[in-house]
């Protein structure tokens, strides 16, 4: 038997229950309880207030820029004024991008501007630019494919569209062209990448940024992505035969060494085992072309406010509550991994974790990651989660990219899966700004938290596989 058992054991004989197979349910004052917080936050919370005070104050929050200082100490401001009983950082590390300046025009068949923005991680071009011919690739598959040398001279065109879903995962697919896409063109010979954005927007001019990611091959090659309006212009010409040829300009570089960024964690302390954890968390930098309003200060407002609810209210949970604000996300999941790599011992303290990160939407699914042992609480939790128009989805949560970490450790999540119709029209666009967030979406997104967060933090049972699951 494993240390983990045999501490569960004693502390289920200690807590005078209960062998996994019969952990207690949730008690009816706990559900009660939750609908109340669950009523309460749909009369309306400052969760859109926070998102306009960071996004108005603050403005994008870039890594590394001046801004993610100023970003940090915003949110270690609010936590205080919000009543956490604790408010600390935990150091993150990585490499600065700058984006510089950035521009692109067509040269033929016709000159005229072209709407375009560097990916993050990107090199520059030398300062006269780089020309040459565009060359199609219908998908990243296909130029990931192509024979060495097949595309010797010029700007490599993937071409590839995003399909419109709610859930949102046509994403994970679409992206694998804006990450991989300039080593397979360098690959293939190209002298550049230009990228159909990675977005499911038709009516704007605006591109979308985003991270991209130079594998092994030893030539780097600058990488944008171009407006669809561009895109398409650039497209219909292409399919008409004509020889389609663009000049760029980008000032993209990469800063020599580290720079030192923080998650920025708030928490309410347990009244009965505040060594134990539900864990929320959004992260705080956002790119830069917007001012991060949906990606992901919305994140970062509903998880400081559903947490401030149960704090702050008669009911204060057995276990703790914990908010991670986490640096970095968008340029490789920094601040996650620094928080898995500090907590060890995640597995043994953390009892949840939910994290926040696909927009301003209304929540309309609830997807779970437990034990099945446990799966009759999800059953429990949905009774509270319907009436706000949630359905009950699978037990194949994600969770989110920062907490991937603590999911990968055996932690067990949720994920309340925001509306994503619309949410890829504006990611990583100018057009993420204060004015795509609605204050009663964001309060529906508040309720949902407050009541999952309330019920897995007063719960006297755990989530997670017996063997592995925090029992301390
Ligand atoms: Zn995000």
């Amino acid at each position: 038997m494993s240390t983990r058992s045999s501490r569960y054991l004693l502390a289920a004989v200690l807590l005078g229950a209960c062998t996994p197979q019969s952990q207690p349910g949730l008690q009816p004052e706990q559900l009660q309880i939750a609908e109340q917080l669950r009523d309460r936050a749909l009369a309306g919370t400052q969760a859109y207030d926070l998102v306009a005070s960071l996004t108005s104050e603050v403005g994008h929050r870039m890594a590394g820029s001046e801004n993610d200082a100023r970003g940090r100490a915003w949110a270690e401001a609010r936590f205080k004024a919000l009543g956490f009983d604790r408010v600390w950082t935990e150091s993150v590390s990585f490499p600065v991008w700058d984006r510089g300046f950035e521009s692109a025009a067509m040269t033929t068949p016709e000159a005229t501007k072209l709407m375009v923005t560097a990916l993050g991680g990107s090199i520059g071009t030398p300062e006269e630019g780089i020309s040459g011919e565009l060359m199609l690739f219908e998908s990243a598959a296909a130029l990931i494919e192509a024979e060495p040398g097949a595309a010797a001279g010029k700007i490599a065109f993937i071409n590839q569209k995003m399909e419109r879903t709610r859930d949102g995962r046509a994403y994970g697919q679409a992206v694998i062209a804006r990450v991989q896409g300039a080593s397979a063109a360098a690959k293939a010979g190209a002298i550049a990448v230009l990228v159909r954005s990675i977005g499911t927007d038709t009516d704007s001019n605006s591109p979308h940024t985003g991270t991209m990611r130079y594998d092994n091959t030893p030539t780097r090659i600058p990488a944008a992505a171009v407006s669809h309006q561009d895109a398409d212009r650039i497209e219909a010409l292409l399919r008409d035969g004509q020889t389609v040829a663009i000049s760029l300009q980008l000032g993209a570089r990469v800063r020599q060494g580290e720079y030192q960024s923080a998650n920025v964690i708030g928490q309410f302390d347990g009244r009965e085992k505040p060594e134990e954890i539900v864990l929320l968390g959004a992260h705080l930098d956002s790119w830069d072309l917007g001012t991060g309003a949906i990606d992901d200060g919305a994140g970062v407002a509903i998880t400081m406010t559903a947490a401030e609810l149960i704090g702050q209210s008669a009911n204060r949970p057995r276990r703790s509550i914990r908010v991670v604000a986490y640096a970095n996300e968008e340029q490789g999941v920094f601040g996650g991994k620094a928080y898995g790599e500090a907590h060890p011992e995640a597995i043994n303290t953390h009892v949840l974790a939910a994290e926040s990160d696909l927009g301003a939407g209304r929540i309309w699914r609830f997807q779970t990651r437990f034990a099945d042992h446990a799966l009759p609480l999800a059953d429990q939790i949905m009774t509270v989660l319907a009436p706000l128009g949630i359905e009950r989805g699978d037990n194949e949560a994600f969770g989110g990219a920062d907490i991937s970490p603590l999911r990968n450790a055996g932690v067990p999540v949720v994920g309340l899966n925001q509306d994503a119709t619309h949410y890829f029209d504006i990611h990583h666009t100018e057009n993420d700004t204060i004015e795509q967030v609605n204050a009663e979406d964001l309060d529906q997104n508040v309720a949902a938290y407050v009541a999952v967060t309330w019920l897995a933090a007063d719960y006297n049972g755990y989530f997670g596989d017996p063997d592995q699951t925090a029992a301390q």
